[in-house]
C-alpha cells in the first residue's frame, strides 16, 4: 500500500512488463505525460501503444534483462527518448518530444526467479535546453548572435588544416566599422551597440551559409570562407562594402549612416599558419584605413 503510494507520486515515470511485454503497472506519472490511462494500457502489449518501441535494439535490452539480469541505460544523448511524450517544461517548445534519460533493471520474484522488468523514465528536457544553450553561449557573441572569437579562432585553424591537406582555396576578410567611436559619441553607445548588430546582420546576409562571421573584437568582425580564393573573396568584400554603405539602420527618430573597411587576404604557399593569414587580413585592413576608409584593399600574395 504504501509502495503503490511511492509509485504514484514519485516524480519519474515507472512502467512495469512482464515477460511477454505487456504492461502490468503504468504509474500515475506515466498517465499524466502520455494521456494513456493505467485502466486502458495494463494487459496490452507495450507494442499496441508504442510501436516504435518494437525494434530489435529494444528487444534485445529486454530480454537481457529478463534473462540475465541485466540493466540497460537509454540515455538521451543516444536516443533523445523512448516513450514519445510531450515535453511538459517551459523549455518544451524547442522540442517535438520530452527528452528523456531511461533504465531498464529486473524485477525478481520471491523465488529469485525474474518475470517482470521496469523501465524508469527521468524528464531531462530542461537540462538538456540549457546545456545548448550554454554551448551556443560558448560560440556566440552576445549582442550580436554572429560567432565569438574563440569559436573562429577554432574554427580558422580547423579550416587551415583542410587547406594544407587537400589544398582547397581557403580566403579571410576582417572588417572594421568606421570612426565607429564618433557614432558613439555622438549618439550615445546604446546607438552604437544598434550599429554593432546592424553591420553583423547586413554582413550575415550576404555571406554564404558555409562561410563564418565573428565579432573579433569591439567593432572589427571577421569572416572565413572556405573555398574561396582571394579574388572570390575580394568580390565578396566590395559586396559587403556596399551593402553596409547602402543602407542605414535608425536609433530612435534618428537615422544613422555607417561604413566599413575590410582587408582581404587568402591562403597561399608562403603562408604557414593561420596566424600569419590572420596577420595579413589585418595589415590589408590597415591599408584601406590609411587608404581613406570605406575600401576593400587585397594583400599582396
Ligand atoms: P577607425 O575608423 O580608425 O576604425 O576609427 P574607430 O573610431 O572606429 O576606431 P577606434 O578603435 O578608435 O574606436 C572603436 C570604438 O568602438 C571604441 C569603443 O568604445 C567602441 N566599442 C567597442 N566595443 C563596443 C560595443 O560593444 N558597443 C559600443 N557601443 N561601442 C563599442
Ligand atoms: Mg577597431
Ligand atoms: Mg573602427
Amino acid at each position: 500500500m504504501i509502495f503503490e503510494q511511492i509509485f504514484n507520486m514519485i516524480n519519474v515515470g515507472l512502467v512495469v512488463l512482464d515477460a511477454d511485454l505487456r504492461v502490468r503497472h503504468w504509474n500515475r506519472w506515466m498517465e499524466l505525460h502520455s494521456g494513456i490511462s493505467a485502466e486502458s494500457i495494463v494487459g496490452e502489449p507495450i507494442f499496441s501503444f508504442y510501436p516504435d518501441l518494437n525494434n530489435p535494439k529494444f528487444i534485445r535490452n529486454c530480454k537481457a534483462v529478463l534473462k540475465f539480469g541485466n540493466f540497460a541505460f537509454f540515455s538521451q544523448k543516444l536516443h533523445s527518448y523512448l516513450f514519445p511524450l510531450k515535453p511538459a517544461s517551459s523549455f518544451g517548445h524547442k522540442f517535438n518530444n520530452m527528452q528523456q534519460g531511461c533504465t531498464m533493471g529486473p524485477l525478481r520474484d520471491q523465488d529469485n526467479i525474474i518475470r517482470h522488468l521496469y523501465i524508469s523514465v527521468q524528464d531531462v528536457t530542461e537540462v538538456v535546453a540549457y546545456e545548448q544553450k550554454l554551448v551556443a553561449m560558448n560560440m556566440q557573441d552576445g549582442l550580436t548572435g554572429v560567432y565569438n572569437r574563440r569559436f573562429l579562432e577554432g574554427k580558422l585553424k580547423e579550416e587551415f588544416g583542410r587547406h594544407k591537406r587537400y589544398a582547397r582555396p581557403f580566403g579571410v576578410i576582417m572588417c572594421d566599422i568606421d570612426f565607429f567611436k564618433k557614432v558613439n559619441d555622438t549618439y550615445g553607445h546604446q546607438c552604437g551597440d544598434q550599429v554593432l548588430k546592424y553591420v553583423a546582420a547586413t554582413i550575415q546576409k550576404l555571406i554564404r551559409d558555409t562561410d563564418y562571421l565573428a565579432r573579433y573584437g569591439g567593432e572589427e568582425f571577421c569572416c572565413l570562407l572556405p573555398e574561396a580564393d582571394l579574388e572570390a573573396a575580394r568580390k565578396l568584400a566590395e559586396r559587403l562594402r556596399q551593402g553596409v554603405a547602402r543602407g542605414k539602420t535608425s536609433c530612435g527618430d534618428q537615422e544613422v549612416e555607417v561604413t566599413v573597411s575590410f582587408g582581404v587576404a587568402a591562403v597561399g604557399p608562403a603562408i604557414e599558419t593561420p596566424e600569419t593569414l590572420l596577420a595579413l587580413a589585418d595589415q590589408a585592413l590597415y591599408e584601406a584605413k590609411r587608404a581613406g576608409r570605406n575600401r576593400v584593399v587585397v594583400c599582396p600574395d
